[in-house]
């Protein structure tokens, strides 16, 4: 092989390495504000085809819905992307398989702006970024938001006690798989979902396991509960 095609092969086999990351970055339509801290996109894929990808904010984290400022952080996104054309940059793909991405809209950053306005919070655990750092110290100082309050909650920290609490009834049972479901689980009103429950006692004599995600708390885990 002469010099010539040597570089060549090698010019090649950089572009390929590069391509992956030119594809982290794409522009799409703001479909849907999910809450706070999500949005799907419309993304265009092949000639004419669009597909809808569900996008993590990176970096920052919103109170849930159920929370105080849930709904105005809902609102304050939407008001910033909602059926505009955004940026994305991906950062990573969650353990949902959701993309993390941080957006801009006409150049501004999305996520930084949710922060300054105190529309949500810095996630530090997962972002080391300066820049959302000190959004949050001036949302904090200036009291916008959130920060009204005197001591909000992180949504971290909510999900956690939420989760720790034990789910109360009525529980659906699944009579084929045999997994107990509570209210609010996207599995409770299953096809098979049929068998009423009252209690996680009653499900547990009746054979059924609970469904981890949804029926869960201290209280409930006496076990075994996989009688057969
Ligand atoms: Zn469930």
């Amino acid at each position: 092989m002469s010099h010539r095609h040597r570089s060549f092969l090698v010019v090649t086999l950089v572009c390929a390495c590069l391509a992956p990351l030119a594809a982290q970055r794409f522009a799409g339509r703001v479909l849907e504000v999910t809450d706070g801290d999500t949005v799907i996109v419309a993304r265009a894929v092949g000639r004419a085809g669009f597909e809808a990808r569900r996008i993590r904010l990176f970096g920052i984290d919103a109170p849930e819905g159920t929370q105080p400022y849930g709904a105005e952080s809902t609102a304050a996104l939407s008001r910033l992307v909602m059926g505009k054309v955004i940026d994305v940059d991906m950062k990573d793909v969650d353990q949902y398989g959701r993309l993390v991405a941080t957006v801009s809209v006409g150049g501004a950053d999305v996520n930084e702006a949710l922060v300054r306005a105190g529309a949500a919070w810095h996630y530090a655990q997962y972002s080391d970024s300066a820049a959302l750092a000190a959004a949050e110290r001036d949302a904090r100082a200036s009291r916008r938001g959130l920060w009204q309050t005197a001591s909000p909650q992180a949504p971290w920290l909510f999900l956690n006690s939420a989760a720790q609490r034990p789910a109360t009834g009525p529980f659906h049972g699944n009579r084929e798989a045999k997994v107990l479901h509570a209210p609010g689980c996207q599995h409770y009103n299953c096809k098979n979902c049929t068998v009423p429950l009252a209690t996680v006692a009653q499900a547990q004599a009746a054979g059924f396991r609970v469904h981890e995600q949804c029926v869960k708390g201290p209280d409930l885990n006496p076990g075994p509960w996989i009688l057969n």
